[in-house]
């Protein structure tokens, strides 16, 4: 958990749960996950960590503790101005996928709604991330089923880096009401996606390109064309880094971090980072 994160489009971050079930990004195939590489360095050695990345451990009482962070909306931000005005926006399960098989609806009902849901909770906004927004659906029905209803402070993310985990989206529409939030991380993008068909459904994308040794090339392009397309949809658009391998049609670009992250250095037409209107 951090209180003050480097991640650009949040605040803060808080795991109920470490380790996951893997997806496309820790398979046999890839371990590209920063999680993932993280829990090999420090997973079953640091306090905090589970015992190894596959085996999903849960961390009661990590909800509670975020729920009594300050209230921000009325602090500005310096280094994330575009956050200014709005609650403290905290990402829920960067380290983990909290919607992973052995993690139960009664203990998401206990550790994740009931703080979200409480006083101090309600002050801020959660951010809850999945690549399994099927399950994640289950669950907001499974709330139905009780009478509880999803809370509108947390808004709903899926993660998709190609074409063929778009499937997630239409699953990610069955979280919650038609109040609800709901956006997606496409990063990190590694080919050619279309996405005009959900657009108009969410409300924010994050968009970003492959960081770390051996990233897949981003295409500066494909952060104009989905820029121009969310204007056109009247979704909220959010660049948050280039990553460590940019191209632009057969040119590759430099950039001095080695993600390029900073986004004085990036060309002016893909300098975007909105936030979605509460
Ligand atoms: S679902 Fe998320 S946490 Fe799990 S392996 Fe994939 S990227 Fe990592």
């Amino acid at each position: 958990m951090s209180k003050n994160t480097k991640i650009q489009w949040c605040d803060s971050t808080i795991n109920p749960t470490m380790g996951c079930d893997g997806c496309e990004l820790w398979d046999t195939n890839c371990k590209s996950c920063y999680a993932g590489i993280l829990h090999k360095r420090f997973g079953g050695a640091t306090k905090g960590y589970a015992p190894s990345f596959e085996d999903v451990t849960l961390f009661p009482g990590r909800m509670a503790e975020a729920a009594r962070w300050s209230d921000l909306r009325r602090k500005n931000r310096p280094d994330k101005p575009w956050l200014n005005g709005l609650p403290r926006l905290i990402f829920v399960s960067d380290m983990s996928d909290a919607l992973s098989k052995v993690v139960t609806f009664d203990y998401l009902m206990d550790e994740v709604i009931a703080n979200v849901s409480s006083e101090p909770g309600r002050r801020h906004h959660w951010l809850w991330l999945t690549k399994r927004p099927k399950r994640m659906a289950e669950f907001s029905a499974w709330l139905r089923e009780r009478d509880i209803e999803w809370p509108s402070n947390v808004w709903a993310d899926t993660s998709i880096t190609n074409q063929k985990t778009t499937s997630r989206i239409k699953h990610l529409l069955g979280v919650g009401d038609e109040g609800t939030i709901r956006f997606l991380s496409v990063e990190p993008q590694v080919e050619e996606i279309d996405l005009k068909q959900w657009l108009r459904q969410v409300d924010w994308l994050i968009h970003g390109g492959e960081s770390g040794h051996g990233a897949r090339p981003f295409n500066l392009r494909w952060a104009t064309d989905l820029i121009e397309q969310c204007r056109r949809h009247d979704v909220a658009y959010f660049l948050k880094q280039l990553g460590s391998h940019v191209v632009d049609g057969a040119k590759r670009l430099g950039f001095e971090d080695n993600h390029a992250g900073d986004w004085k250095q990036w060309p002016k037409s893909v300098r975007v980072r909105e936030m979605p209107k509460l």
